[in-house]
């Protein structure tokens, strides 16, 4: 599908929600894609993108950056302590903020670079054993260290499992979100950001639907 007819389905999914006055983040993600595919998109117009590693994004942004000028990117993959200062010189945004440790060594960066990202704290609605995100009931613990540090957590961010219904999950986030006064809902991918959009995304991430199938 092409940016412009996604952009026109968001634009239908928030009509149909009751949304229209509200602003949804399209974030394009761009990881593995060829540059020719990101190039596009860019050519389109479009200046946000996600991407899920660092490293990936470190060899690629940079450049795109110097040819196109400011463009908006979120990582909305995990992030390991190690990469913590990378990712906060190259990202506006971060999705998968999910331990303490990680929220320490962010803290104590943003105290040396004397700026910090815009963080969303990832839940792991569905309980899955393998999967990033803290559980539901550690979001309270989470966002009170975050607090401590004052850092600014705008949102919360969920994969939901691949087997259950996602409007279930969908739901499920937005409420916690709504609980903490939070404003930012990142959720919905190629297959169902209009059920996002439905239930409260404010944040949707979406990459095959967008450049086409990854390699
Ligand atoms: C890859 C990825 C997406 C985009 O997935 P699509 O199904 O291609 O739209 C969204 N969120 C995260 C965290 C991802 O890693």
């Amino acid at each position: 599908m092409s940016l412009e007819k996604i952009l026109s389905k968001v634009e239908t999914a928030k009509k149909d929600s009751g949304r229209q006055n509200d602003k949804i983040n399209v974030i394009a993600v761009s990881k593995v894609q060829p540059i020719a595919r990101i190039k596009k998109v860019l050519n389109e117009g479009h200046r946000l993108f996600g991407e899920n590693r660092v490293q990936e994004s470190l060899e690629k942004w940079p450049k795109l950056i110097d040819e196109y000028g400011k463009i908006e990117l979120h990582l909305v993959g995990s992030l390991q302590t190690n990469k913590v200062k990378d990712a906060m010189n190259l990202f506006d945004v971060i999705h998968s903020i999910d331990r303490e440790k990680l929220i320490v060594k962010i803290a104590n960066e943003a105290q040396n670079l004397g700026f910090c990202p815009d963080l969303f704290i990832q839940v792991n609605t569905g309980n899955e054993t393998q999967k990033a995100g803290v559980k539901k009931e550690e979001v309270t613990k989470l966002l009170e260290l975050a607090k401590l540090h004052s850092l600014p957590i705008i949102g919360l961010m969920c994969l939901p499992p691949i087997n259950e219904l996602p409007s279930d999950h969908f739901k499920i986030l937005n409420r916690i979100a709504k609980e903490h006064n939070l404003q930012r809902v990142s959720m919905g991918m190629s297959n169902d950001f209009e059920d996002a959009i439905k239930f409260g995304a404010t944040d949707i991430r979406i990459g095959s639907a967008i450049f086409g199938p990854r390699e």
